[in-house]
């Protein structure tokens, strides 16, 4: 898959005692549909999981688990588009808070916490609504956004054109097939997010713990270098006006 050749190279050696291979642990995808895409204000309006016990090398028994939930203000038009739930899909859903239980139980049973964009924005909006509880499940347990490792191995990487990483074309890049009810529903979003994921498997390091502090590493230094590569963008393109 050439645009996606730039393979940043990562730690093959590991200290860590009695390290477990992240591919292994039972591990949940996570992904949510909202009322607004600015993660600090909006409300959640489905709350999606995928859940492989096996880990990401057997998703074939994954189980796909969606809730509507009623966010209890309208549903902008502009966010309907996006994921297709109106304010009469909700009415009558549980509230936020009622299902949190349930979903904070299967958090608790994952290794890993998986999802497109999760890092960005689904971990945010979820620690933000659910509160400490999120916050110490995710303190002992890898995170692996697999946007960041579509960026991070994308050649080119820094080069302009909207919505290149966004899920629906990367999953069409990359061959896979979306399971029934297709892109933009949170629980077919999060199994898409384990496929990503798992073709990009051998350019993270093995180990859980590795791969989770390399990533987050890797990608706030990408973040470092977009920033500039910007600045100088801009600096140009001032001199040249
Ligand atoms: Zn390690």
């Amino acid at each position: 898959v050439s645009q996606y050749d730039h393979q940043p190279p990562h730690p093959t050696q590991c200290d860590h005692s009695g390290a477990v291979r992240w591919i292994d642990l039972p591990v949940l995808a996570v992904d949510t549909e909202t009322t607004r895409a600015d993660s600090e204000t909006c409300s959640i309006v489905e709350l999606g999981a995928c859940w492989a016990k096996g880990g990401l090398s057997s998703l074939d028994g994954a189980e796909r688990l969606g809730t509507l939930i009623d966010p209890g203000i309208t549903i902008p038009a502009e966010s309907t588009e996006i994921h297709g739930i109106r304010d009469q899909d909700v009415i009558g859903k549980p509230a936020l808070g009622d299902i949190v239980p349930d979903f904070m139980a299967r958090v608790s049973q994952a290794g890993l916490i998986v999802g497109y964009n999760v890092r960005g924005f689904d971990g945010p909006i979820l620690g933000r609504l659910i509160g400490p509880d999120w916050a110490r499940a995710m303190q002992d347990r890898p995170m692996l956004d697999a946007l960041d490792v579509v960026r991070l191995n994308t050649v080119g990487r820094f080069w302009r054109g909207q919505g290149r990483h966004k899920l629906t074309s990367v999953a069409e890049r990359l061959g896979l097939e979306w399971v029934s009810n297709g892109a933009h529903r949170a629980s077919a979003d999060a199994q898409m997010s384990l496929q990503v994921l798992r073709r990009f498997a051998n350019r993270l390091p093995e180990c859980a713990r590795c791969a989770n502090e390399w990533l987050a590493l890797a990608s706030r230094q990408e973040r470092v270098r977009f920033e500039a590569y910007i600045e100088k963008q801009k600096a140009k393109e001032e001199e040249a006006a």
